[in-house]
């Protein structure tokens, strides 16, 4: 059965309930770290690609992360960024037609390897969605199991540009939630919309508390309070409906929203090779 569409309010407070009920009894996270890495920057050209109606003709500079949670039983990494081959171009790549420039001022693999994290010790890449600044690397990690909706997948490769997956990346193609680890600590949240099969992280972290990872739910704070949906965006009703659920998921679980792309709060966070705990 394909879910696809609108789901009810009463539905959603049930999904929401059957993804983290697991959690509320649970034992202790495994978690022992997290680390936000520097996944690039995106240039944009013009916000309004990203918020309709709103700052039309005006440059925006995002921020791109990458996040890689070491667990008692094993390491998975959230999102690979814009590619690391884009660290070697001086003026930065351009992509979305004309619309942004991508660049990146350190790569993932010097990042991992400051860390003392190597590809083949990462089991699970799990990726919000096939866009070139969430994929770029994930050739990089060619013994990793890809953690991906189906329904992304199968959109992904009708797509002009296909996610450059390694030739024996292994796959593993969901259909909605997943515990990772099976303690409640990782929790791939279904969020469509920006792209059919995205989705969102909710990470319970011991000492800092929970943290939702946006993906692209949403790529501003400003867009998160007004509920704006970008014009590329696949789905409108299914952008709001993720925004929603995720909003229901941050009251139950008093969680803080980690907005990918906005480099205001971005700034804030502490970067590899820092760590939450
Ligand atoms: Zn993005």
């Amino acid at each position: 059965m394909k879910v696809i569409g609108i789901v009810s309010a009463a539905a959603l407070t049930a999904i929401v309930a059957t993804a983290c009920s697991p959690m509320k009894s649970q034992s202790p996270s495994g978690i022992e770290r997290l680390y936000v890495l520097d996944c690039g920057i995106n240039q944009g050209k013009d916000q309004s690609r990203w918020s309709p109606g709103v700052n039309e003709g005006k440059p925006i500079e995002f921020s791109d992360n990458c996040y890689l949670i070491r667990h008692a039983n094993g390491v998975l990494l959230w999102d690979t960024g814009i590619a690391d081959a884009v660290a070697a171009m001086p003026d930065g790549l351009v992509t979305g037609g004309g619309a942004i420039t991508q660049r990146r001022t350190k790569t993932l693999a010097a990042q991992l390897a400051e860390i003392g994290v190597k590809p083949a010790d990462i089991g699970y890449v799990a990726i919000s969605h096939t866009h070139g600044d969430h994929v770029g690397n994930v050739a990089l990690f060619p013994t990793s199991t890809i953690l991906i909706q189906t329904v992304e997948y199968e959109w992904a490769m009708t797509q002009p540009t296909k996610p450059a997956f390694a030739a024996t990346q292994n796959f593993d193609k969901l259909t909605g939630d997943r515990d990772v680890f099976g303690d409640g600590s990782v929790l791939i949240l279904s969020t469509p919309g920006h792209t059919p099969g995205h989705q969102s992280l909710l990470v319970r972290l011991p000492k800092t508390g929970a943290v939702v990872l946006s993906g692209d739910a949403v790529h501003f704070r400003d867009n998160w309070d007004n509920r704006r949906v970008p014009s590329m965006n696949t789905n409108r009703d299914q952008t709001i409906a993720s925004m929603q659920r995720i909003a229901t998921v941050l009251a139950e679980q008093h969680a803080q929203l980690w907005i990918n792309h906005d480099k205001p709060q971005s700034a804030q966070l502490r970067y590899a090779p820092a760590h939450y705990e």
